[in-house]
């Protein structure tokens, strides 16, 4: 396929979790920040795909619009991992990971949405013979902080049948309340988002055993040190959980074979491309994916599409938040914790023009 042209459009959607909204983000967070891409070919096919936004809307945007989309345009593509290996290499100067691959990711997933439209499949189909059809979703609940929230929220996605719920909550007491509000048949993990200390992380792991939690989710800084991990997990006896600011799988090798769960997300790892090969890691480490996918664009489709792919995944993250409008309003939601995957050739995005033009920054 040669490129024609690729487009970048930075989106923000407000949306309402019913918390207090600080926590999770460096400031209060209120808006989805998207920075969506559009890549058209010369046969008019288009591909959607995004990169990390949250928090670095703008950077991502002009990362993808002065680095990646100049050595796009023009081009005839049709390798696609050979593509993503080039884009990291020529733009390595930049910093290897980070904002970079943000913006690789992006077009990655755009390039994959092609590809597979070229093939007239979705492409979970184009990944392999008899992809699933459907998932098991978890409610990825925010931070509220105060007791009564965490279990208030979590009684209710378990009475809208959720198995599964994560907390973001960091606090004995939250979590206990988590526990409480969804009950002991439910199945809990928390996101710690790397705010305890080792030394706190020592004291609270034996209350997250006879809590029963699923996994705990980078319980301290840094994520990535797979020593500290490996012996938390070891020590504890419950599953640790990283990897969703891992980026590309070079990054992916060091946790792989300490913990039980990774945790790529398809906007910040590297796209489809290193997606896959974070999985292809897992399979000959005996770890399990976890996606990250906390947001509600293209790279919702595609994890989705990988996930009904790679039996090695789990479960979905569906971030229990009401976005003011979704771009595609036939966006597969989770009902009951099941989501479908869409079967629509590509990853199945198609975002509604009107909503594209109202969100526009
Ligand atoms: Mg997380």
């Amino acid at each position: 396929m040669k490129i024609k042209s690729v487009d970048v459009i930075p989106l923000q959607i407000p949306f309402e979790d019913g918390s207090p909204g600080v926590g999770l983000m460096p400031t209060k967070w209120t808006k989805l920040d998207i920075a969506l891409v559009r890549i058209e070919t010369e046969d008019g096919l288009v591909g959607w795909g995004d990169g990390f936004a949250y928090s670095c809307r703008r950077a991502t945007v002009a990362a993808i619009e002065d680095m990646v989309a100049p050595l796009l345009i023009g081009r005839e593509i049709n390798d696609l991992a050979a593509l993503n290996l080039e884009l990291q290499q020529r733009l390595h100067l930049h910093g290897r990971y980070g904002i970079t691959i943000f913006a690789i990711s992006a077009v990655d997933i755009a390039l994959w949405d092609l590809k597979a439209k070229t093939e007239g499949v979705s492409l979970a189909k184009l990944l392999a013979d008899k992809p699933k059809t459907s998932l098991p979703a978890y409610a990825s609940l925010v931070r509220y902080g105060e007791p009564d929230l965490v279990r208030s929220f979590s009684a209710k996605v378990v009475d809208e049948g959720y198995s599964t719920v994560k907390l973001h909550e960091i606090a004995l007491e939250a979590i206990e309340a988590g526990r409480d509000g969804a009950g002991a048949a439910t199945k809990i993990s928390t996101d710690v988002n790397c705010n305890w200390s080792l030394e706190f992380a020592r004291k609270i792991m034996p209350e997250m055993k006879r809590l029963d939690l699923y996994w705990v989710e980078e319980p301290v800084f840094p994520p990535d040190d797979a020593e500290v991990l490996g012996a938390l997990q070891t020590e504890y006896g419950v599953p640790i959980a990283s990897g969703e600011n891992a980026c590309t799988s070079v990054e992916f090798a060091r946790t792989a074979p300490a913990i039980h769960y990774l945790q790529p997300s398809v906007t910040k790892v590297g796209g489809v491309t290193e997606f896959l090969k974070v999985c292809d890691l897992a399979e000959r480490h005996g770890a399990k994916i976890m996606p990250h996918a906390p947001y509600f664009g293209p790279g919702y489709w595609a994890t989705l599409q990988l996930m009904a792919a790679r039996g090695i995944c789990e479960q979905f993250e569906h971030l229990y938040v009401t976005p003011d409008a979704y771009l595609d309003p036939s966006i597969p939601l989770p009902e009951k914790g099941v989501v479908a995957v869409p079967d629509r050739p590509g990853i199945g995005f198609e975002p509604n023009p009107s909503t594209l033009d109202r969100y526009r920054i």
